[in-house]
């Protein structure tokens, strides 16, 4: 008997001091990204990692231990989420030679390093589309708490045909190398298609990734040919709907392109030499552009850089930077469905946010750039009812900034405050505890 009302004494402990301490957000101003409207002088109350009420007014904390942040003079948003990123490091004159010389330590090393940035910069969701393999495992290290991160959604692998965009063997002596296969995320049938993305399930990915077309980068000629038949395609997009996993394919060409949505893609990564046939086709098929504007802008520059990349990769790199933003602009006016994607590690993590800059140069309102990185983002990883709004019962992934980004989109590049998971990771504001 004693000994029980030990035990339960314990446990009302534990229970206590875990659920004991709220955070109290004193917000000057909230946008609802669902309406696009305004709120003003609002509390967010947060109890572990959830919102649990969005109150009129400045409320008070009511335990000594809860904290009360001040964001009076800030604007609050939830925590953005980037459908395109490569979290495992990040382009540069060495990254051609770094897969032969790098260990999976080596990966992991830069992967973490990534992740924070991108959290510190108010990205709290990414989905990574294709590594080594590490992506697998720094997302289990976020989740567990072990390395600061965004919540990563990953492909793992990307999946590709022989010779084609993010065939891991490219350009390699072949000596060295092999013949990669469906394992390594290379195939060459509709069989080896299906089998490829069980490996990927196997292997702990989330989505699935395929290299629709060649790709600007690839050390190869073209960066626009199809690379994958259509029955491959479905085979691919049809496997991984058993294992509800969304599809992205990275495309340049049109062909390609239209392969991909025909084969029911759900998001086309880049879309550079998109057709109007082929924007009325997304339309149809329901599948969303991931435009990618800040890596165009990077390779475009780059190219100019001698040596910073391959002689092969240069006028791919020239051509595909500002047709990126034209198509994007036109898809955008034509009414094709946008979804927020960088392709972050093709240049620096943690600049993700520029990307809002480019979309609202090229056309697009700021609300509505805004609602691409969240609402529309949030729904496409099934999250709908979880991330990309400031709302009772939501994840605590709440970031601020300084200005109002629907009249200074700009501001969305220097976030002040992160907050993911109910956890603050960058606070500028002195915290009131006691
Ligand atoms: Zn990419």
């Amino acid at each position: 008997m004693k000994k029980n009302h030990f035990l339960l004494l314990a446990t009302l402990f534990i229970c206590s001091a875990a659920s004991s301490q709220d955070y109290y957000l004193h917000c000057g101003k909230i946008l609802n990204t669902l309406s696009g409207k305004e709120l003003t002088n609002q509390t967010i109350i947060v109890s572990k990692n959830k919102i649990t009420k969005v109150q009129e007014g400045f409320i008070a904390k009511v335990k000594p231990e809860d904290i009360e942040i001040n964001l009076k003079n800030k604007y609050v948003l939830p925590g953005l989420i980037d459908l395109h990123v490569h979290i495992e490091g990040e382009h540069d004159t060495k990254s051609y030679m770094s897969k032969y010389i790098d260990n999976e330590a080596d990966v992991a090393f830069q992967a973490v390093r990534c992740a924070e940035i991108t959290l510190l910069a108010g990205f709290t969701t990414v989905r990574d589309l294709g590594g080594t393999g590490v992506n697998i495992s720094i997302r289990n290290a976020i989740n567990k708490g072990i390395v600061k991160g965004p919540r990563i959604f990953t492909a793992g692998k990307s999946i590709a045909t022989t010779g084609g965009h993010a065939d891991p063997t490219n350009g390699s002596n072949r000596k060295l190398v092999g013949d990669p296969g469906p394992h390594e995320g290379v195939i060459n049938s509709p069989e080896e298609g299906v089998k490829a993305v069980r490996e990927r399930y196997k292997e702990g990915a989330d989505v699935i990734k395929i290299t629709a077309t060649g790709g600007v980068l690839s050390v190869a000629k073209s960066g626009k040919n199809p690379q994958f038949s259509l029955e491959e395609i479905k085979a691919i997009t049809t496997t991984a709907k058993d294992y509800n996993m969304l599809t992205a394919a990275h495309a340049h060409g049109d062909e390609g392109m239209q392969r991909a949505i025909l084969g029911g893609i759900k998001t086309i990564e880049h879309g550079t030499f998109m057709s109007e046939e082929t924007m009325e086709l997304m339309k149809k098929y329901d599948a969303y552009l991931v435009p990618t504007l800040t890596a165009g802008k990077e390779v475009e520059k780059n190219a100019e850089i001698t040596g910073f990349y391959p002689d092969i990769v240069v006028p791919k790199a020239r051509e595909v930077g500002p047709q990126l933003k034209a198509t994007f602009a036109k898809a955008y006016k034509k009414g094709v469905q946008i979804a927020f994607g960088t392709d972050a590690g093709v240049f620096a993590h943690g600049t993700n946010a520029k990307e809002f800059g480019y979309m609202v140069e090229a056309g697009m309102p700021a609300l509505a750039a805004i609602q691409s990185a969240t609402i529309t983002n949030a729904m496409l990883l099934g999250l709908e009812n979880e991330a990309g709004q400031i709302k009772e019962n939501f994840l605590a992934d709440i970031i601020a900034v300084d200005e109002n980004p629907l009249n200074a989109i700009k501001t969305l590049e220097k976030v002040v405050f992160v907050m993911k998971d109910g956890k603050v990771y960058k606070n500028e504001q002195p915290l009131t505890a006691q």
